[in-house]
Parts: C-alpha cells; sequence; structure tokens
C-alpha cells in the first residue's frame, strides 16, 4: 500500500509519500504560502529537490497540486492516484477527545473541531487539509494520527495543573504533552534494544521544539510540555516553563495584550531571548566559538534543564534504565548530549565521549554509553512520518478485516 502522509498547518501542507512494501519513503515535499503566493518544494528521493512558484489559495488546490506532481512523467514516482491507498494526517492536539489513531469520519472530525478552542492554529490546518483531501480524493480513507496521544496514559497526578478544578474542567486545562510520535518511536525502539519488562526510560526530543517524557514499561507517565507546546524546558524562541507571575507582571509593566503576551513567549524567548543572538543552535556555536557570553548562557540553561528534568524523572519512575536523546539538537549536538551526561554518575550515566562524537558510525540504536555505565544512552534518529504511515496502514487494514 502507498501512503501519502500529511502535515496540514494553517498555511503549508508537508507531505511524504511511503511505499509500505518495506516502508520505503519514495517522495517529500512542502506546498507552501497556501492562499498566500505559493511554493511547491517538492522532491523524489534519490532525485533533485525542486521549488517551483505555484498558485494555491486553498489547501484542496495545494493537495491537487501535490497529486499532479506525484503522478508527474518527469517529476513524479508513481502512475496513478489510485495508488494511493490511505492519507494520514499528523494532529497536533487531540484534546482529551481523540487518544489514538482514528479514521476521519463525521464524528472524530467534530472532536477535532472541538480542538478549536484549545490549539486554534494548528486545529484549523488539519481541517482544512483534511477537508482539501476529502475533495480531491474522496474514497480514500484518511486516519488522525495525534501527537497528543501517547501521553494519554499519564496519571492523573502528573496530568493535572494544580489549579481550581472546576477551571480546569470548564476548559479542558490539563497537561496533554506533545511530541508524542516521536517519543513513542524512540522508545519503543530503545525498549527493544533493553529487552526489559518494566524499562525506565527518559525521552529528550530536543530541536527547535523540546519535551522530555518519562516513559516506563512502554508507557507514557509523564512530559515536560503541558496543556500546549509553551511549557517545559527552554526552546529555541520558546520560554519553557517560568515563574507564572512573571507573565502578568510584564503584560502589566509594559501594558501588553494576551495574545501579543503568548507571541512574546513562543517567538522572542528561549535560546534567541536569552542570547539576543539566534534561536537556531548552531548559530548558537559560533556565536559561543566567538566568546559571546549570553550565547554561553542560553546554551547552559538548555542542559541545566534537560538535566533537572533527568534527575526528576528518574525519581518519578524509582530508576532509570535508558537515556534517549533525538530530534535535531538531540542528534546533531554532541555537545549537548556531553553536557547533559557529565557528572551524573551518581544515577549511573557515564558516557563514551568517543562513541558520543562519533555515534554515527556504531550499529543503530547507537548506544554511547561507557562499558561500565549502568544506564545505556541512546542516540536514534525520530522519524514521526514512518509511524503516522505505519499507524494509517494499521487502521486501514483494520477496516478490511
Ligand atoms: P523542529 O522542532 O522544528 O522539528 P528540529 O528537530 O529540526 O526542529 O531541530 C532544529 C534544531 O536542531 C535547530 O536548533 C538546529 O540548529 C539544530 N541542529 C540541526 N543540525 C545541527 C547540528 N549539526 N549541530 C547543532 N545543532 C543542530
Amino acid at each position: 500500500m502507498y501512503i501519502l502522509v500529511v502535515n496540514a498547518g494553517s498555511s503549508s501542507l508537508k507531505y511524504q509519500l511511503f511505499d509500505m512494501e518495506g516502508e520505503k519513503l519514495l517522495a517529500k515535499g512542502n506546498a507552501d504560502r497556501i492562499g498566500i503566493d505559493g511554493v511547491l518544494e517538492h522532491q523524489v528521493i534519490g532525485k533533485e529537490k525542486t521549488a517551483t512558484p505555484t498558485p494555491f489559495p486553498t489547501h484542496a488546490d495545494a493537495i491537487k497540486k501535490v497529486l499532479e506532481t506525484l503522478v508527474d512523467k518527469e517529476a513524479g514516482c508513481i502512475e496513478s492516484i489510485d495508488m494511493i491507498g490511505a492519507v494520514g494526517h499528523r494532529v497536533v492536539h487531540g484534546g482529551p477527545w481523540l487518544t489514538k489513531p482514528t479514521l476521519v469520519t463525521e464524528q472524530s472530525k467534530a472532536d477535532l473541531r472541538k480542538c478549536l478552542t484549545i490549539a486554534p492554529l494548528h486545529t484549523k490546518g488539519h481541517l482544512e487539509g483534511i477537508q482539501g483531501c476529502e475533495e480531491v480524493m474522496p474514497t480514500v480513507p484518511q486516519v488522525l494520527v495525534i501527537d497528543t496521544a501517547f501521553h494519554s496514559t499519564m496519571p492523573a497526578k502528573a496530568y493535572t495543573y494544580p489549579i481550581a478544578y472546576e477551571v480546569a474542567e470548564k476548559y479542558n486545562i490539563r497537561r496533554y504533552g506533545f511530541h508524542g510520535t516521536s517519543h513513542r518511536y524512540v522508545s519503543a525502539i530503545a525498549n527493544e534494544y533493553l529487552g526489559k519488562e518494566d524499562s525506565k526510560i527518559v525521552t529528550c526530543h530536543i530541536g527547535n521544539g523540546s519535551s522530555i517524557s518519562a516513559v516506563r514499561g512502554g508507557k507514557c507517565m509523564d512530559t515536560s510540555m503541558g496543556f500546549t507546546p509553551l511549557d517545559g524546558i527552554i526552546m529555541g524562541s520558546r520560554c519553557g516553563a517560568i515563574d507564572p507571575a512573571i507573565v502578568p507582571y510584564i503584560m502589566e509593566a509594559e501594558n501588553i495584550p494576551a495574545n501579543e503576551m503568548g507571541n512574546w513567549m513562543n517567538k522572542k524567548c528561549g535560546l534567541l531571548g536569552v542570547s539576543g543572538v539566534s534561536s537556531d543552535m548552531r548559530n548558537l556555536r559560533k556565536a559561543q566559538a566567538e566568546g559571546n557570553e549570553r550565547a554561553n548562557l542560553a546554551s547552559d540553561i538548555l542542559t541545566y534543564e534537560i538535566k533537572k528534568f533527568i534527575g526528576s524523572y528518574a525519581a518519578a519512575m524509582n530508576g532509570l534504565d535508558c537515556l534517549v536523546f533525538t530530534a535535531g539538537i538531540g542528534e546533531n549536538d554532541a555537545r549537548v548530549r556531553s553536557e547533559v551526561c557529565a557528572d551524573m554518575e551518581f544515577l549511573g550515566v557515564k558516557m563514551d565521549e568517543d562513541k558520543n562524537l562519533n555515534y554515527r558510525d556504531l550499529p543503530v540504536p547507537a548506544d554511547v554509553s561507557a562499558a561500565d555505565s549502568k544506564v545505556k544512552i541512546l542516540v536514534i534518529a525520530t522519524n514521526e512520518e514512518l509511524v503516522i504511515a505505519r499507524d494509517t496502514a494499521e487502521v486501514v487494514e483494520g477496516l478490511n478485516k
């Protein structure tokens, strides 16, 4: 079966086409600037990437162009769109309503619409992407694969915020967690590597957005992101968890309205805000090499906060068998991994620095822990799209049984 994985945002629609026989990625791209001017970035794997100005006023127009490109004799990789057996949609927020991969039906769309109150921008994009696919490929089953789903196993003490219970209930305010597809993927690989039933794993998804999860026996017990992806550790331009009293204090002092304050915490803080240089770790490293003290501070906060989460999750799980690093920074920045794991022998964490630097030479999953480390330290490349394709295939195969 061929599966199209779609990640629809408010003005973009990213896609990957998989041949599930051998789980082969065939093509990927992004219909960007939907409703603005429109650019179609497209790449058949193994060939050059192209970027073509292509007007698409709506998500349906964008998906139409993507399908035309996929079947194009020159630029494409399949003969007919009838070969696409299903579409898997990445859904950022399922709220309390969507907690597992779910077929798109009137009921699941109604559940997704409820998420508009909690995550308006992302949900609007998803709904438009789904509608676009329904218009263009009405007979092809579509599946929602939800980022918050993996975290739905958290106990109440982990997901309940200590605010007035009635208010939390009224507005569905609780810890939901994000990057669930990634945490699920890497923790499953780690679990298999450990070969242990009640394994205690901390997964560190450190990228532009970052989150850390405590996974015990394959189930998520706690995670650092919360009601929104703003909670948790310092990120590229997001502040993560801060003293909540800071927010009304700044709003009053600077006369800032709520939406602008939200934007400020999402776009102007984090590594960017502290360093004044960039939200991008590579730029921060360059600034550090030039002796920029605030870039050093931003980097120190990042490793310190990751360390604190690892310590608290080890305490919450009564132990630690494995630490996993993944995503842009987790996979590529050996220094972050090294600094996080430094001085953690008390927890049984001991890194092999040489392996850490050259982890790509190691068999997958790369084990960069020292021979006498009680805790395994793994670097695992995440692959959220493949998980979405797998989940979609499973749901669709279930329909045919
Ligand atoms: P997103 O959350 O947008 O998916 P990614 O997981 O792609 O983000 O991570 C992006 C981050 O990874 C950026 O801060 C980028 O600088 C960092 N990154 C990518 N490659 C490297 C590298 N070689 N060294 C250090 N950081 C890197």
